[in-house]
């Protein structure tokens, strides 16, 4: 599908009319997340192709922001769009207790690319229902009460989750009990007064045994972090990190929990992050890229062990939707594409030799570039307005530079003096270099 043949089949309506049309329902009837409701200038999308989405008029942007970081497989992919037409015209819905075969197929699909041990997947709506369950998954099995994960994360927007999360967004939440933080690593922002990477990883794992023994081991049930902290940042962790949690959470029998929203399926030049650190974990939660969110989906991949203790007792959660057709549909279809079509290795070639690079040539040339992190498809740009103080780019500058990246036709993901850089994994390299090319006349502007 092109621009010119999206719109809503209103034939007589010209582009401008129904984007005028877009963003007056919008501001009049609906309620937006984490925003106040005046003021917003919100950019209308009508349809999408590959990296690619447009408004009504075929504006269109080149997706740097795989939206919420999750169209791995781009927009629209005519295999996955064709799976859930044709599920849809089988079977749209069906009670979580039933057996179904889309259903049992979609997990053991996600099954063969997780690491060995793994044995059933509960399957959720989004990501943030995914690490409630989990959180109530080691809760239930440790009969343990305290989860620490950290503060810089984001784990969802419902009880658990969002208590869980590290960032501003938990404190107007905080009703659920049991919740504890700690600082991860982050060498560049350093709590630990580290020079090097070793010992930000050696002093982080101190910091995080320190916590669970001062909260008391025979409290904590779980520790839940993200692979890879994406929005906080995409903190990719020091090399034994998260082997060195794992081998934490052994010592005091608490459950590890890797929160792959983000970062699983593909986003690392992986199926799952996790895989670059040989680390294993009790339960994975995922959402996202499984299905490139065509429809709500996520889940909880668990390990025989915590599996079998539920064999002979009632786990106490389920949700009216859990396995829908739809979302089991495009899950299979999500990652049969993946597979068939390398994207994974697609992100992990971009990542390695054209994006890395092409971001490291921009902080070579852009003294607003404080740091380059990330693998795969999965980087943020720090931007600074000192480079010796690290002090953050304010916002009206960060303001400016994603105006200026969508002026110049390239969809970016700002969060807070960050330019995350996610296009979807199957972005190909002349798109890499047209965003790139984009980013670079943005930040000569703003220096
Ligand atoms: N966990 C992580 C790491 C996320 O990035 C997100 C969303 O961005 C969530 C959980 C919550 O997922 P959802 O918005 O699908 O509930």
């Amino acid at each position: 599908m092109s621009p010119t043949t999206t719109g809503t089949g209103a034939g007589a309506s010209s582009g401008d009319a129904l984007n005028a049309e877009a963003l007056d329902l919008d501001a009049q009837h609906v309620f937006h997340s984490w925003s106040a409701q005046d003021g917003r200038t919100p950019l209308v999308v009508a349809g999408g192709s590959g990296s690619r989405v447009w408004d009504h008029d075929g504006r269109t942007l080149l997706d740097f922001s795989s939206q919420l970081v999750n169209t791995n497989v781009g927009h629209q992919h005519p295999v996955v769009v064709a799976a859930i037409r044709e599920q849809a015209g089988v079977l749209t819905t069906v009670a979580p207790a039933t057996a179904n075969l889309v259903r049992g197929r979609a997990a053991e699909s996600i099954l063969s690319h997780a690491p060995e041990g793994f044995a059933k997947v509960f399957f959720t709506n989004a990501g943030a229902d995914a690490n409630e369950n989990a959180i109530r998954m080691a809760r239930q099995v440790t009969g343990r009460d305290k989860v620490v994960s950290l503060y810089r994360s984001y784990h969802g927007n419902t009880g658990a989750a969002i208590v869980s999360t590290g960032d501003w967004r938990r404190v107007p939440n905080e009703y659920a009990r049991g919740h504890v933080h700690a600082f991860g690593p982050y060498l560049y922002r350093s709590e630990f007064w580290a020079v090097d990477q070793e010992q930000e990883c050696e002093r982080a794992l101190h910091h995080l045994e320190r916590v669970i023994q001062a909260e008391g081991p025979a409290s904590v049930a779980a520790v839940l972090m993200e692979t890879i902290p994406g929005t906080a940042g995409v903190l990719v962790p020091p090399a034994g990190y998260l082997t060195g949690v794992r081998e934490i959470c052994d010592r005091y029998g608490v459950v590890m929990i890797l929160d792959e929203v983000m970062a699983g399926f593909g986003r690392t030049g992986h199926w799952f992050a996790l895989d670059a650190y040989g680390v294993v974990p009790d339960l994975i939660t995922f959402a996202k890229g499984v299905n490139s969110g065509y429809v709500p989906a996520g889940g909880v991949i668990i390990s025989e062990a915590i599996s079998s203790y539920f064999d002979e007792r009632v786990f106490p959660g389920g949700l009216t939707y859990s396995g829908h057709p739809l979302a089991m549909a495009s899950i299979v279809a999500a990652l049969g594409v993946m597979e068939s079509e390398g994207i994974v290795a697609n992100a992990a070639r971009i990542g390695r030799d054209v994006l890395g690079p092409g971001l490291r040539a921009l902080a070579d040339r852009h003294t607003v570039i404080g740091e380059v992190r990330g693998m795969g498809v999965f980087w943020a740009v720090e931007l600074v307005a000192d480079r010796a103080t690290r002090e953050p780019l304010p916002a009206a500058a960060m303001g400016a530079v994603k105006a200026g990246s969508m002026a110049r036709g390239v969809l970016p993901f700002v969060q807070d003096n960050r330019l995350h850089v996610v296009p979807p994994c199957i972005v190909t390299d002349e798109e890499i270099a047209e965003g790139l090319a984009a980013i670079d006349a943005t930040l000569t502007d703003i220096e």
